[in-house]
């Protein structure tokens, strides 16, 4: 048996033991100053004012459209081409959730975005797919000549850039901290705003809406973060700029080790893009199984994914909701059923990089 090269492998060093240790013999396990100083990293992450952490990456969404005022009756235009959490956190809040088509680039298509817009649209959700930001230049200037919101799904996307702006500073900005995300804490979120009175509401939001103790000035609910959760962060958080650079190596080294592979295309990133790989994601000529290309390559010791398959709302419950608007979305619909992740991850040897690239050369020869 070859040795295995696993997608994702969460690993936490000497520092973050230290940490929890310390957190531990405190006796405070609840949000306290590691928590805090979790938050001043996650600030500067996105070069923002404001960052708020909350106790996992889809309730950070949720909050962020709740405190924005979306609700029954808003519409909210998201890209099908995501993880369940988008759209679950926009029907939480009794909102209806449509969608808009994606780019080669895989994130939402600022155009398609458009076409959609009508008197009770209230908010965008564009998603940093992968480790790339969405288009947010025209996105921007979509939200602004409509006066729409915008939530940026960010889980995947900690420090990726346009230019020198970075994931989390256009609109308000919901970062995941899941243990198979680039940063892990096991559980954790958080939101970014450069809005001071944004930010105060998402303070108290989070901590049963509660300005002070029990004076409650909205209806709040709990989703604080422990200072375990930031314990497990803080040390990665300081790593960021290495883990981003590492992954930017490997998913350099898979172009050029893929791009002349037949059959397969290799991500395009548009200019000016800084790119932090959370998955490295080919596309599949069309007729090609890529649930065998999964089986064989984890037979040759390489595991790959497959993120998203399909459309994200295609699934029963939202089938069945009426909260839910089937737009037509041909080029996601192509894209989601010829997708396959790679392992890209900080921890990979060049060897290992080299052995998936020549394991996804070998299996597609053979489809
Ligand atoms: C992981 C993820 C989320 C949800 O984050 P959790 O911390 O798992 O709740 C939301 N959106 C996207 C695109 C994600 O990848």
């Amino acid at each position: 048996m070859p040795e295995v090269i696993p997608i994702s492998a969460p690993q936490f060093g000497l520092e973050a033991e230290e940490l929890v240790l310390q957190a531990i013999r405190s006796g405070r396990v609840a949000q306290g100053p590691l928590v805090e100083q979790f938050e001043s990293q996650c600030a500067q992450m996105a070069g923002v004012n404001h960052a708020i952490a909350v106790s996992n990456g889809t309730v950070s969404l949720e909050a962020a459209l709740a405190v924005l005022g979306v609700g029954p009756g808003d519409e909210v235009i998201t890209t099908p081409f995501t993880f369940a959490a988008t759209l679950n956190s926009v029907l939480t809040t009794g909102a209806t959730v449509r969608f808009a088509d994606i780019r080669d680039d895989f994130t939402i298509d600022p155009e398609s975005i458009r076409a959609l817009i009508n008197s009770k649209t209230k908010a965008l959700i564009p998603v940093h797919l992968y480790g790339l930001c969405a288009d947010m230049d025209a996105i921007s200037e979509i939200a602004r000549s409509h006066s729409l919101a915008i939530v940026e799904d960010a889980a995947q996307a900690h420090g990726a850039r346009i230019a020198d702006k970075a994931a989390g500073s256009w609109g308000v900005g919901s970062f995941s901290f899941y243990a198979t995300k680039n940063i892990a804490a096991g559980e954790g979120g958080c939101l970014t705003t450069n809005d001071d009175e944004l930010a105060q509401k998402f303070r108290i939001y989070r901590n049963q809406g509660m300005a002070q103790r029990y004076q409650y000035v909205m209806v709040g609910r709990n989703l604080r973060m422990t200072e375990l959760q930031a314990a497990l962060a803080i040390p990665q958080m300081r790593q960021l700029e290495q883990i981003n650079a590492q992954r930017n190596q490997n998913a350099t080294k898979l172009n050029a080790l893929l791009d002349s592979t037949p059959r397969v295309t290799t991500p395009t990133i548009p200019q000016g893009r800084t790119h932090v790989w959370h998955q490295y994601t080919i596309l599949l000529d069309e007729g090609l199984d890529r649930h065998k290309a999964v089986d064989m390559l984890g037979e040759l010791g390489v595991i790959a994914g497959i993120y998203y398959p399909g459309l994200a709302w295609r699934h029963q419950p939202y089938e069945l909701s009426d909260l839910v608007i089937k737009d037509e979305t041909p080029k996601a619909e192509d894209i989601s059923n010829r997708c396959l992740s790679l392992p890209v991850h900080q921890h990979l040897t060049a060897d290992q990089v080299e052995r998936v690239a020549e394991a996804v050369t070998e299996v597609v020869a053979k489809l």
